[in-house]
């Protein structure tokens, strides 16, 4: 099949479709790869490393959308992108549609074969497309905690870790999912004092045996929560109520008994938060200030780190990939998972929570 890969056009995305060593697996597949020159910058990759794993190099997206059988993206098709798809083509990338009612009419009219990873299933029932990016927001909300603690930075002046003979941070973990487990862990490697708070019991006792002690785990209850937010250094949003908005766990109310300088990390900021003075900061400032706790709310976190976030996306979406490149159209009726990720296919929506959320027929 021909694949082809643009360079993101998102402000601020770092991350590419195919890394090279993806390129190579397509290519020893027998598929032919075209990238669009400079989107591996954002990963260090130039047009040169891309044409050693086997790629062609186009000079710009309208070659790569008019060539390709399909497109390997990131992000959702911006509206130049979209109004460049066609009937037939497949489309391989995060979409996000429910929320957006006009990229949706853009792959409508489009006739495009839209397979989104956030749907994309895998046995157990999770989602192995959007987990390694929670992997990468959850080890990075301690590393933003770390450096929102400093003094310089607003925080209370605390070192995470501590140091021998001087208490080290308490941090408190909201959600102990994908995210919250990564950040738990980052948080107990770095010698801070870690709770981690969920509403699933049967989740609380694997993260028990898992850390051994190392972590304590509380239920979720309005009481637990005060009772570990008013005494934390350290919060970090990470619940998720799948296909609503986050619950707001810690209200305005609250911030006023909880430590002054302390931090809280809104991962689930792209669900609205589960912070009530939440709202979406980004890299460029990614922090501020209400009644002296300071917050961090980067929506896209893993794009801070582009090369580590681009070859865990990949190694995630490549089995998927080359299903898809190897049958077409076909590996969806042979693969219910990636049947699941399916959203759009010749000017219907294919996904009954995507069509319920738009409004549309399914
Ligand atoms: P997950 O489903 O793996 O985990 C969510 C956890 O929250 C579950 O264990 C669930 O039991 C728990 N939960 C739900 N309601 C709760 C409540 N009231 N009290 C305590 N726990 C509760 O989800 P995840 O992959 O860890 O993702 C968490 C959030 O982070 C999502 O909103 C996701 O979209 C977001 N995220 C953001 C970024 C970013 O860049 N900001 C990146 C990746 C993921």
């Amino acid at each position: 099949m021909r694949v082809g890969v643009p360079k993101e056009i998102k402000v601020q995305e770092y991350r590419v479709g195919l890394t090279p060593g993806a390129v190579r697996e397509y290519v020893a597949a027998g598929h032919q790869v075209t990238v669009e020159t400079g989107a591996g910058n954002g990963i260090g990759a130039s047009d040169e490393v891309y044409q050693r794993a086997g790629a062609s190099i186009a000079a710009s997206a309208s070659d790569i959308f008019a060539k390709s059988e399909m497109i390997v993206k990131v992000k959702e098709p911006q509206k130049g992108e979209w109004a460049q798809l066609r009937e037939g083509q497949i489309l391989f990338t995060y979409l996000h549609l429910a929320p957006d009612p006009e990229q949706a009419k853009g792959l409508l009219a489009s006739g495009c074969t839209a397979i989104a990873y956030e749907t994309v299933t895998d046995a157990a029932g999770h989602l192995p497309l959007l987990a390694p990016m929670s992997e990468v927001a959850g080890r990075l909300a301690i590393e933003a905690a770390g450096a929102a603690l400093k003094r310089t930075a607003g925080g209370r002046g605390l070192l995470l870790g501590g140091v021998p003979g001087v208490q080290p941070a308490r941090v408190v973990v909201l959600g102990g999912g994908v995210v919250g487990m990564q950040a738990a862990r980052m948080a107990a490697g770095l010698g801070a004092e870690v709770t981690v708070i969920d509403r699933s019991i049967p989740r609380l006792r694997e993260l028990d045996d898992l850390f051994t002690g190392r972590v304590r785990t509380r239920f979720s209850t309005i009481e637990s929560v005060e009772e570990e937010v008013f005494s934390a250094d350290v919060v970090i949003g990470a619940v998720l109520v799948p296909g609503a908005s986050a619950p707001k766990l810690v209200t305005r109310a609250m911030l006023k008994s909880m430590r002054p300088g302390a931090v809280l990390v809104d991962v689930a900021i792209d669900q609205g938060g589960c912070f009530e003075t939440s709202h979406a900061t980004t890299h460029a400032e990614p922090t501020y200030e209400v009644d002296g706790v300071v917050h961090y709310c980067v929506a896209n976190m893993p794009g801070a780190v582009p090369v580590t976030s681009s070859q865990a996306l990949n190694n995630a979406t490549l089995p998927f990939g080359l299903m898809l490149a190897n049958k077409g159209f076909a590996a969806m009726l042979e693969n219910p998972h990636l049947r699941n990720g399916l959203n759009v296919h010749r000017g219907r929506v294919t996904n009954k929570a995507v069509a319920d959320s738009l409004g549309l027929e399914f």
